[in-house]
């Protein structure tokens, strides 16, 4: 048995002597009470008895004198032997005694007396052995029902500690087996009881979910970057070598080393990025927050692409060109932020947005102020993202399948995201295949 095993033992082991202690207890009370209650009936009823007997003395001398008293209790004595001792002493103080003089014994004797107008003493003793006797055989049955007690205390209490303490037992074989192996795929089976613990197990099954989408998507991650990091480096690789195998010429060297400077820019695009999402989303990244009114952050945005829009022949239509509309419906959507960082936002959305849309359509880029939030909306008439992709396109380096031809590493929206979040505000998208797509940004606006 290991050390653990050992604490859960121990652990039971204390909780169920607890509580075998406190039923012991419990019941002992119970047991000493009725013992108590049952001597004390038991005494009070011989009592009675012997002063009924007392009465009836005291009338029978009223009738006929110390003669008459004498006759009643010789005639009881035949009819009832045993029942009582009774000790008549006159008043020249010698002892007439009526019955049992060999058994006169104070100690065993519960007795009462009455003194006659004469002076006559009466005395009535009752024998307390037949009391004494129950009282023993009660006080026998007790210690048994007290050895049943203790019995079932303990066995029952060990037994319930175990019932309670199985799920935690399970808990930690599994918790055991799992740092064991390293294999996070093992559930520990809820009873299905509904109570604490059952909770517990169930929440401990939805934390290993947790963990195992966590590290899986990790691995995802770790096996999409070497893919996508061998293609740069192979063309880096073959572009050198190809120069180097040649004769030598120096043009050929110069476009070889500008294809190399090409793809190593992409590794470092591409790496810088990754970073940047993972600083992001682990609080790592430094923002320069100031007050920044979003217009400010679109304009730049829309500028950067405004070429490639017309280029593509795409409408980009900013809803802030015209600066009396600004401040009047847009002129409160101002975030404290790291300007540079909203500013990677919106970009990065109004690029996928021109680039995934075809030419002729339309791309609409909206700030508003709904309570205390500002939105960021950007609107396409692209190509749409099917139902199946829009979980995963916030995924780093997930590219759709319809996106393949276009450029990009497939960071643009995890970027987003991590940005967004680490501002404290959400993203959310909206798409229709073929219809196109709206991305919006919802950020905490500054307080007016
Ligand atoms: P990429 O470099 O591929 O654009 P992103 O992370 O920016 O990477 O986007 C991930 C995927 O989401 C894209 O490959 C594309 O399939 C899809 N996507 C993003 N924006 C749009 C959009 N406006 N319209 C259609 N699909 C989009």
């Amino acid at each position: 048995m290991s050390s653990a095993d050992n604490r859960g033992t121990t652990f039971g082991l204390r909780i169920a002597l607890w509580y075998a202690t406190l039923f012991v207890l419990g019941s002992m009370a119970i047991v000493f009470v009725t013992y108590y209650l049952t001597s004390l009936s038991l005494a009070q009823r011989d009592r009675q008895i012997i002063d009924a007997k007392l009465g009836e003395y005291t009338s029978a001398y009223a009738r006929g004198g110390v003669e008459g008293l004498a006759e009643t209790v010789r005639a009881e004595q035949q009819t009832a032997p045993e029942r009582l001792f009774v000790r008549i002493i006159t008043r020249r103080s010698d002892a007439v005694v009526l019955s049992n003089p060999d058994g006169w014994d104070p100690n065993r004797l519960e007795t009462a007396q009455l003194r006659l107008p004469d002076g006559t003493v009466v005395q009535v003793g009752k024998s307390t052995e037949a009391r004494d006797d129950l009282l023993a055989r009660f006080r026998a049955a007790l210690g048994l029902v007290t050895l049943t007690i203790v019995f079932v205390a303990l066995t029952g209490g060990w037994l319930a500690t175990q019932t309670a303490l199985s799920p935690i037992r399970r808990l930690t074989l599994a918790v055991r087996r799992i740092i064991r192996t390293g294999r996070t795929d093992q559930r520990v089976p809820a009873a299905g009881t509904g109570d604490a613990l059952d909770e517990l197990t169930v929440l401990f099954n939805a934390m290993l979910d947790r963990i195992e989408g966590l590290v899986s998507a990790m691995r995802g991650s770790l096996d999409n970057v070497s893919h996508d990091l061998r293609t740069p480096l192979t063309r880096l690789r073959g572009a050198a070598e190809m120069a180097l195998a040649a004769p030598p010429d120096l043009d050929r060297y110069r476009e070889a080393l500008a294809d190399c400077v090409e793809e190593s820019d992409r590794v470092l695009v591409m790496l810088n990025t990754l970073m940047d999402i993972s600083e992001a989303e682990s609080g790592a990244m430094q923002l320069q927050r100031e007050p920044v009114p979003l217009t400010e952050v679109v304009t730049r945005a829309v500028d950067l692409y405004h070429d490639v829009a017309e280029a593509k022949g795409v409408t980009l239509v900013p809803e802030v060109s015209d600066t009396s509309e600004v401040s009047d419906t847009s002129g409160t959507a101002t975030v404290s932020g790291d300007r540079t960082r909203l500013e990677q936002v919106a970009a990065n959305l109004i690029d996928n947005a021109v680039k995934y849309t075809p030419s002729g359509g339309r791309v609409d880029v909206t700030i508003r102020r709904e309570q205390d939030r500002a939105i960021l909306e950007v609107r396409d008439t692209g190509i749409g993202i099917p139902a199946d992709e829009v979980p995963r396109i916030w995924d780093r380096l997930f590219r759709g399948d319809t996106s393949r031809t276009e450029r990009g590493l497939g960071l643009g929206l995890s970027l987003v995201k991590a940005i967004v979040e680490a501002h404290g505000g959400t993203v959310s998208v909206s798409s229709a295949v073929g219809k196109g797509s709206v991305f919006s940004v919802s950020l905490p606006a500054s307080s007016l």
